[in-house]
């Protein structure tokens, strides 16, 4: 290496790390903006009933529509969130649109429990509880129409705290899933200590059921074990990212209680669930009349 070539390297990654710098912050200044003006919107994906196919209930996920960005995703304008602080003022928004929405339908004659996810930085947060109870108490909503998703690695980040919070919320009848199950690294100690209802199984295992891959056995036999880590642990399953018949045949014939992919049915904006809902109601009502 000569000095001056080490010298523009540095240069270059200065550089680039600068830019990267400069687009995360004005991502962070303009989400700032989009919370604040309500900017934010829910789409919902069914989860089914892997035995019946029947929606048994939908989880909220976050869309950001931007006038110059176009859609950013979540998995780059959560973390931003998480990094800054505005989390807790996106979880709130978020709350808030969920409890909305049920009121929503129960006004057209239809209740589904909503799962909603949260971050690992909200279950630190000392207003949580109180700002949930707040929240579906205003909205005159039960909390067994809601269900809280928190990913495996945030719930055995700090068990004792993340405990403690999950209690609080289960009082007031929240359901609670164990998001992207798998992936983290869980004590299986503490698993069974936390009052949660759900696991879902990451996608990753669920993707990598194909042949087409060399550890698909790996793969199964993991999923296989999961579900069996749960049924003794008196926990319900859900896959989450079924896309093929096969994944969802092999994901049956585990015994895996619930699914969600595109197989089944992909995220979609509130008016096409409800409009989705009404005809399985409409389907359900006619088989009974028969
Ligand atoms: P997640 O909670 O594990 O959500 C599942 C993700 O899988 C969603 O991505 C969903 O759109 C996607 N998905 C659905 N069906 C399929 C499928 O068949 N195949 C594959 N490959 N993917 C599928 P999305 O909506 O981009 O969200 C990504 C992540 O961002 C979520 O993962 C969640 O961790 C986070 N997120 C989304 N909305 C919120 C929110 O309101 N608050 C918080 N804190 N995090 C959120
Ligand atoms: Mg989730
Ligand atoms: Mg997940
Ligand atoms: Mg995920």
């Amino acid at each position: 290496y000569s000095a001056k070539s080490e010298r523009n390297q540095v240069q270059f990654y200065k550089r680039k790390f600068s830019q990267q710098e400069n687009k995360r912050r004005s991502i962070e200044k303009k989400l700032k903006v989009a919370i604040a003006e309500r900017h934010l919107h829910l789409f919902y994906q069914p989860r089914v009933d892997i035995n019946t196919g029947k929606i048994s209930s939908v989880e909220a996920l976050c869309r950001w529509d931007d006038a110059e960005s176009g859609s950013i995703p979540p998995n780059i304008f959560i973390p931003i969130a998480e990094e800054t602080g505005l989390i807790h003022e996106l979880s709130q928004l978020v709350m808030e649109m969920v409890c909305q929405q049920l009121v929503d339908w129960h006004n057209t004659g239809v209740d589904i429990t909503i799962a909603f996810n949260l971050s690992a930085k909200d279950l630190k947060y000392f207003d949580l509880v109180h700002n949930l109870r707040d929240t579906i108490n205003r909205y005159g909503i039960s909390g067994k129409m809601l269900e809280v998703e928190i990913t495996e690695s945030a719930a055995m980040t700090d068990v004792i705290n993340t405990v403690k919070v999950l209690k609080q919320l289960k009082e007031f009848g929240v359901k609670i899933s164990i998001d992207d199950f798998g992936k983290g690294y869980s004590s299986l100690a503490y698993l069974s200590q936390l009052p949660v209802d759900n696991l879902k199984i990451d996608k990753y295992f669920i993707s990598r059921l194909s042949p087409n891959f060399k550890d698909h056995m790996v793969n199964l036999n993991i999923i296989r074990t999961i579900i069996s880590l749960a049924q003794s642990l008196n926990l319900s399953t859900v896959a989450e990212g079924i896309e093929t018949p096969n994944q969802y045949n092999t994901l049956k014939s585990l015994g895996c209680h619930m699914g969600q992919g595109i197989f089944f049915y992909h995220p979609m904006p509130a008016n096409q669930l409800s409009k989705l809902l009404q005809r399985e109601a409409r389907l359900a009502r006619n088989t009974i009349n028969q």
